[in-house]
């Protein structure tokens, strides 16, 4: 019998999306400029609280733009959580700076305070002071911020704040995005919200957003013609895309619910099983948007179960499943770059599994995961 395929995490539309579309089209803003733009950015910035946000054509833009924003030129070091996706490196390099990569810490998945001031230290010593730290809140966790912040603070080294995959969660009532001397979301296919491929970048004031859309809009001087002083670049979010995000915007808080609900169909499916920890906030401090449920399995205690047997138990019916993000010293483009750690992140990465968490998943989806596991486990 053919199954379906359930994905990781697969656009779920509102419904609205398609009204602000038809509002574009009506109006002819067909154009990285328009109405819902700055609508877009509005319903943003009312989520978000005191912010600025400008609205572009993708989170790598955004992380892009944020290191320019903070000064990284050529030469420059760039520490940046080593367990995440390339995009937060990736912009490093497209600076010519160097990324230092930084080990997870057990609780959050995310940068460890002890190996980041090691690094900062040494760096230091080494004659080079670290321009930006680039903290990553992975799978909608929040980072450790106020201990990453305290550091930040101490040596004062701003703080690029990778919320791609956390719109919506928050640490001590305060949005994720917002902690950042810069922030950015993704909206990319995958996230928790999309405008089919997008991003955003917040900041502490309207001067730096303005700033930011002059950048990213091909940095032209006022003048009646085309005059250019610094390098420009095309990184506008286009007013079709802005509709779907208004439209996105209006679900949001639902879809988190829902997120949220299949993280708890997963502590509930695991609960008796031994040897598998389904990854959740560590203090009440977190709130998750459960963008994405994770697992670790130990297979000492699973009979020899590993990630791997459970994603190929799960591929073969039609489900997917991935690892965790490989971290980025691992990664053969920054092999050659310093790591300060523990080797957490290897650990993480060799035992962690992705499982399908999409806000429509339905619950036939989630017969069909429980039986593959409940199956595999003898259960
Ligand atoms: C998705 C993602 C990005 C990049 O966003 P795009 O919109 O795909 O460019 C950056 N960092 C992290 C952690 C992400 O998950």
């Amino acid at each position: 019998m053919y199954k379906n395929k359930i994905w990781l995490s697969a656009p779920h539309m509102g419904g609205g999306e398609l009204k602000y579309i038809q509002e574009a089209f009506d109006s002819n803003w067909i154009a990285p400029v328009g109405s819902n733009i700055d609508c877009f950015e509005h319903h943003l910035e009312a989520y978000l609280g005191s912010h600025h946000v400008a609205v572009l054509n993708s989170g790598t833009a955004a992380i892009h733009l944020g290191l320019i924003l903070l000064g990284v030129q050529v030469g420059d070091v760039v520490i940046c959580q080593s367990m995440t996706f390339s995009a937060s490196a990736n912009p490093i390099l497209y600076l010519g700076a160097s990324p230092v990569f930084i080990d997870s810490e057990p609780e959050t998945w995310n940068l460890c305070p002890i190996a980041l001031e090691e690094a900062i230290v040494d760096t230091i010593a080494k004659g080079k002071k670290p321009k930006v730290i680039l903290a990553v809140h992975l799978y909608g966790v929040p980072y450790k911020v106020d201990e990453i912040r305290a550091i930040a603070d101490k040596y004062s080294i701003p703080i690029l704040e990778d919320s791609a995959e956390a719109l919506g969660s928050s640490y001590k009532g305060q949005q994720c995005g917002t902690f950042g001397d810069i922030g950015i979301f993704s909206f990319n296919g995958s996230k928790i919200i999309t405008t089919s491929g997008g991003g955003a970048i917040v900041t502490h004031s309207k001067e730096l957003k303005n700033k930011a859309i002059f950048l990213a809009t091909q940095a032209r001087d006022i003048a009646p013609h085309y005059q250019h002083s610094e390098i420009g670049y095309n990184y506008r979010m286009s007013n079709i895309c802005a509709s779907i995000g208004i439209g996105q915007m209006e679900v949001l808080d639902y879809h988190i619910g829902l997120r949220r609900n299949m993280h708890e169909f997963y502590i509930e499916l695991f609960k008796n099983i031994e040897g598998v920890a389904v990854f959740k906030v560590p203090s009440v401090n977190c709130f998750s948007n459960y963008w994405m449920s994770t697992i670790l399995i130990n297979s000492f205690e699973t009979n020899g179960v590993t990630r791997e047997t459970l994603r190929l138990a799960l591929d073969a019916e039609n489900i997917e499943s991935r690892p965790l993000w490989k971290p980025m010293h691992l990664q053969p483009l920054f092999q050659k770059y310093n790591y300060y750690g523990s080797h957490i992140a290897e650990t993480l990465f060799n035992d962690g599994l992705c499982l399908p968490s999409g806000s429509n998943m339905t619950p036939e989806d989630s017969n069909r995961i429980k039986s593959v596991i409940l199956k595999l486990f003898g259960k």
